[in-house]
């Protein structure tokens, strides 16, 4: 018989590099930096390789990356975490996230999900038994459609999927969107899985509230981090997760039977990075924000429609003032015709969603975005 995971399709980001790669394309698809993360913390991390120790560190991940992030949650959001019972280490956001639904829901327990979403979540709901619901978000501002949730949510449902800033749209929630949020994990009470990996990539002054600082919230609530997109350092695959005791131990049993721990060396370099304080987040952010900047304006100049981007590494664009046809097809053509890859927002839908948005990265060199725009101008 065909196995379960024999019918999922190969991720977008696979294909789209494979395909990137097979052209010669500039990938703007999937999300990573074409530069390595800061000189110093990769000099911890080679140092530590070298001097040791490269055994099995704790499950729970090293005591001083643990102390970091709590010392790091407190810092940025005021959260006061026991790093021995509330801090966990994994090995990448994707780890976390799959713990926290192996660990938290039962066999039909519905799981609640915003799309366009992450392309990880609904496989891992369906692998761990739980059943998506999913509410569509709506361009151009992606508004929290309160009232959709408010009939998704029902005495079946354990747990709320939260992305902010959000992948692919780059939407940050709004103070006011998570207070009606919290509202309804409240009214409902359920789980709030809060996946923050883009925390310090957040544009225009605007600041990331965590879900798990609203009143009510500390309980129920696991903020999920990660240090390659916090660093850069994507390929490190260092993520954590915080939550109270009683939430963070049902996740730690299938973190124990996943990857069990993380490698030691990442982790002290980790360590390292989460200690800095917050002009050195502000600045690699402002950074970045003058990416996002030159493209935004550029893809307007070529005229696409460019959709808001409060933070993360994307902007979404609408490509109906520039081609007929769906956001795959056109995808497909600018990778191996103008040799510039991006990514269909289409696929971030579970059943049918618009095919008209498409995804390209920023977090490049200058003078590759700016080589991309004009190969995207002759091509379109
Ligand atoms: N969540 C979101 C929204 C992401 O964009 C990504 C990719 N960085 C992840 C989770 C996975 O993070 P990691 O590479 O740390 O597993
Ligand atoms: N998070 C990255 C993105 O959205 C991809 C990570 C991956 O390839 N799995 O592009």
């Amino acid at each position: 018989a065909n196995s379960v995971l024999s019918s999922y399709s190969t991720t977008v980001f696979e294909v789209m590099s494979q395909l990137a790669l097979e052209h010669d394309a500039i990938n703007l698809g999937q999300g990573f930096p074409d530069e390595d993360g800061p000189e110093e913390l990769r000099k911890i991390a080679a140092d530590s390789l070298m001097e040791g120790p490269n055994q099995y560190p704790s499950m729970m991940g090293i005591p001083e990356l643990r102390q970091a992030i709590a010392k790091h949650d407190k810092k940025f959001y005021g959260i006061n975490l026991d790093w021995k019972t509330e801090v966990m280490v994994t090995s990448g956001a994707t780890e976390a996230l799959a713990d926290c639904l192996f660990g938290l829901i039962e066999p039909g327990d519905e799981v609640v999900v915003l799309e366009p979403s992450y392309d990880c979540y609904i496989p891992l709901i369906k692998r761990a038994g739980g059943i998506p619901v999913t509410v569509q978000m709506s361009a151009p501002d992606w508004k929290l459609p309160i009232e959709e949730l408010d009939e998704a949510l029902t005495h079946d449902t354990k747990l709320i999927i939260i992305n902010s800033p959000m992948n692919p749209t780059g939407k940050a929630f709004h103070w006011e969107e998570l207070e009606a949020l919290a509202e309804l994990c409240l009214r409902y009470d359920i789980y709030a899985v809060c996946d923050e990996v883009y925390e310090h990539l957040i544009f225009d002054g605007r600041k990331h509230y965590p879900l798990i600082t609203l009143p009510g919230m500390r309980d129920r609530t696991v903020r999920i981090g990660s240090a390659g997109k916090s660093f850069a350092l994507t390929g490190w695959k260092i993520g954590y997760i915080c939550g109270a005791p009683e939430v963070l131990a049902p996740i730690a049993k299938a973190h124990q039977f996943t990857t069990f721990t993380t490698p030691p060396n990442l982790q002290k370099a980790v360590a390292a990075g989460l200690s800095k304080d917050k002009s050195y987040f502000a600045s690699m952010t402002k950074d970045l924000e003058a990416k996002r900047d030159y493209l935004a304006k550029a893809l307007a100049d070529i005229g696409f429609e460019v959709l808001p981007c409060d933070g993360t590494y994307f902007v979404t664009v609408d490509i109906r003032g520039v081609h007929n046809g769906r956001d795959e097809e056109f995808c497909r053509y600018i990778t191996t015709e103008a040799k510039v890859a991006a990514i269909p927002v289409s696929v971030f839908y579970d059943m049918e969603g618009p095919s008209n948005l498409v995804r390209f990265c920023f977090s490049k060199r200058r003078e590759v975005l700016e080589e991309a725009v004009s190969r995207l101008r002759k091509a379109l």
